[in-house]
Parts: structure tokens; sequence; C-alpha cells
């Protein structure tokens, strides 16, 4: 899929949008999070536009995750992190606020303040083998 016009991440890519640009090849770019959850935040994306990886070819995600990686363990280095997360959220529901397809690495720190408050859920008597049994089924 070529540039989508009113896509804020095609627009960066274009280069109509200045961004803290850390890497760039022909088919990925990786730019500091504007908003960051904590200092080194960086996104990682292919450039052609695609919104969630169910509609990004894997051969893309491949390049994607190589990149990730890469970067992941030079952005450690750069803040001096005890740790990191990779994220992507896909679809709203998800969080996913730009919908162009980008991989969060996020710096954690020892005591960072930072958590998760999800309340788990429970599976009721043969639900947990019931969803996995129609899943397998898909596969
Ligand atoms: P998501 O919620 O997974 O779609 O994440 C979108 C991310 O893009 C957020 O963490 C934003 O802070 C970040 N963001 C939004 N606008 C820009 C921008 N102009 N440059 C860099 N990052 C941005
Ligand atoms: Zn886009």
């Amino acid at each position: 899929m070529a540039a989508v016009k009113d896509c804020l991440f095609c627009k960066i890519i274009k280069g109509e949008i200045p961004c803290n640009k850390v890497y760039e090849d022909k088919d990925t770019i990786a730019f500091l999070d504007i908003h960051p959850i904590n200092k080194g935040h960086a996104l990682v994306l292919p450039k052609k536009h695609s919104e969630t990886i169910l509609d990004t070819d894997v051969k893309q995600l491949e390049k994607v995750m190589a990149i990730v990686k890469k970067i992941a363990g030079v952005v450690v280095k750069t803040v001096k992190a005890d740790g990191f997360e990779i994220c992507i959220n896909n679809k709203k529901a998800a969080g996913q606020v730009v919908p162009h397809l980008h991989v969060h690495i996020i710096p954690r720190f020892n005591n960072d303040g930072l958590r998760y408050d999800w309340a788990t859920k429970e599976y009721k008597g043969n639900e947990a083998k019931e969803i996995a049994g129609k899943i397998k089924n898909l596969l």
C-alpha cells in the first residue's frame, strides 16, 4: 500500500513532519516517541503503510523485528536501562492511536514506578479447553 494521505506516520516517513530519527533503511524507519513513557522510548515501523500485524506481510514483520532487536540493544545501552518492553497495539480497542503499524521499544528501570493495572480474568469449567481447541482448529 502506498503512503496514506492522512496518516501521521506516513507523513513522518515522507519527511513532511519532523521526528527524532534514529534509523532508516529502504523498508524501515525508527524514531523517538514524542511522548516517551521513559526516555529513549522509540518506535520502529515499516515504511509501507499497514494498520496491524494482521495486514502486514510476514517478510515486512521479519524486517521490522530484526531492526527492533538491533535498536532495543542500543537504546538500553544509551539510557542505561535495566530492561525493556516491546509492544504493538493493534486497533483502537488495544490502545492503537496511530493506525500505521509500529513497535514500541520502551526502556524500563528497576522501580521506575510503571505498572500494568490489568485485572486478570478466570476461565470457568471447560472454557479454556474450548477456546484453545477453537484456536487450534483454525490454525
Ligand atoms: P499507539 O498508541 O500504539 O498508536 O502509539 C502511538 C504513539 O505515537 C504514541 O506513543 C505517541 O506518543 C506517538 N506519537 C504521536 N505523534 C508522534 C510524533 N509526531 N512523533 C513521534 N511520536 C509520535
Ligand atoms: Zn501510514
